[in-house]
């Protein structure tokens, strides 16, 4: 029976995501699903019969974060269900912390319960879209492969359907993501892979932006140069998020993620001189078992070298049922001063590189309500920018950067809303 009617009638539901954009698109579409199934979706914890808690298990720290809300909630006497990687990977776990019967929701079973459907929730002008589930890869310190399992494409139609509905419903930036993007479409025979889905998904009538999710380095060299012509569309961001992992070849091989050192550079050099303003983001594990000091200073090194405008560093933990588990972990404190030294260049390179675009006017797509009031936005490059200004989401002006942090700009807007033609037509005169 599917998970959304296995309620005794229905139920007013909260939900609660960790992690990653394919785990907050699953809870996009987990409130469609479940709403389509007679379920009301509320805002407050407070208000709910029942807690939906959609998690990630990538690591230590992140699932004794998602334990200790589970013990809050159950604390509070909410019927809680447990859903995404955990709820895949780490069933024994859940069943002993919250005891006895808990309704658990996989991954899979999202899909499943979504395919039928193909409905899912705007999150205000943002719409997260899934091409594939799982991925190609066997990463040896990875939990994720566990709970995601083998590649899955989704069928072309499927994701043009989606997207053309998004857009429909007023969405303006269209995340596709998957744990491997750049993998989509390996596992099918129609030739269909991520070029050619994106062309596919560019030539749709409409008023939208694409954000492309993760990229694993193994998987874009075969399509390097049809992946630079697709995103060649006004309405791709210029934006790649290709993790890297390590700055040693001993240690990639250690971690068997199919590339070197070498074929990372040769992507982000492809990309740069394609696009000269766009936004390398990728990421690092440091303190891997195997990674000597020496080695760790080769991540130094290519981090001073490549210069990417967004870094993830991750210290190593230790993933139950993973081929690194059974290595002899390294010492906390020397994780510690490896992530220290590797945040330290990271936060001088990116100060360095804010503020050389103080002064300059870029447009703006606006997608987002600020925190403390004002909006959020992003440039064609997908550099978070922030205005301190009431604007419609949606909406595109330009914007003067006034003010940068190390992680986002700041900008007064000349607001006369120029509409995305405008944004695509200042877009293409950066
Ligand atoms: S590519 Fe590697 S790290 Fe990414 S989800 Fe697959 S196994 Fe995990």
């Amino acid at each position: 029976m599917p998970f959304e009617n296995c309620f005794p009638g229905p139920q007013k539901i909260h939900l609660e995501t960790f992690g990653c954009t394919a785990n907050i698109g699953d809870t996009l579409k987990l409130q469609a699903v479940l709403r389509n199934a007679g379920h009301t979706i509320v805002e407050g914890v407070q208000d709910a019969e029942v807690v939906i808690l959609n998690t990630c298990t990538v690591t230590r720290r992140t699932e004794l974060n998602v334990l200790k809300r589970l013990r809050t909630l159950q604390a509070m006497g909410k019927a809680v269900v447990v859903a995404g990687c955990m709820a895949a990977a780490q069933r024994d776990l859940l069943t002993d912390v919250l005891g006895g019967e808990v309704l658990l929701v996989t991954p899979t079973e999202i899909q499943k319960s979504w395919h039928e459907t193909r409905d899912s929730d705007l999150d205000g002008v943002i719409s997260v879209i899934p091409i594939a589930l799982g991925c190609l890869g066997t990463c040896a310190y990875c939990i994720v492969k566990q709970a995601r399992g083998e590649l899955r494409s989704y069928r072309p139609a499927w994701i043009i359907e989606a997207v053309s509905s998004a857009v429909a419903r007023g969405a303006k930036e269209i995340r596709i993501t998957a744990q491997d993007c750049s993998a989509y479409g390996f596992d099918a025979a129609d030739g269909v892979r991520l070029p050619q889905l994106l062309e596919r998904l560019t030539a749709l009538e409409g008023d939208f932006h694409i954000r492309v999710g993760m990229m694993n380095p193994a998987t874009v060299l075969p399509i390097l140069d049809q992946l630079l012509d697709a995103f060649e569309s006004e309405k791709i961001f210029k934006f790649f998020h290709v993790p890297v992992q390590s700055g040693s070849d001993e240690v990639l091989r250690a971690m068997r993620r199919n590339y070197r050192v070498a074929d990372f550079v040769t992507i982000v050099t492809s990309l740069r001189d394609r696009f000269s303003d766009c936004t390398i983001s990728t990421d690092f594990i440091v303190g891997y078992p195997t990674e000597t000091e020496a080695q760790f200073l080769s991540s130094v090194r290519l981090l001073e070298a490549v210069h990417p405008e967004k870094v993830n560093i991750t210290k190593f933990s230790p993933r139950p049922g993973t081929e690194a588990e059974t290595l002899k972990d390294l010492l906390e404190r020397d994780k510690k001063r490896r992530s220290r030294i590797l945040t330290a260049h990271d936060h001088d390179l990116s100060c360095e590189r804010t503020t050389a675009v103080e002064g300059t006017t870029v447009p703006v797509l606006i997608t987002e309500q600020g925190k403390k009031g004002g909006v959020i936005g992003r440039d064609p490059a997908y550099r978070m920018v922030v205005v301190h200004e009431e604007l419609p989401l949606g909406s595109s002006c330009e914007v003067t950067i006034t003010s940068a942090t190390s992680t986002y700009l700041i900008g007064r807007s000349s607001y006369q809303d120029c509409s995305s033609e405008g944004f695509r037509a200042c877009a293409t005169n950066v």
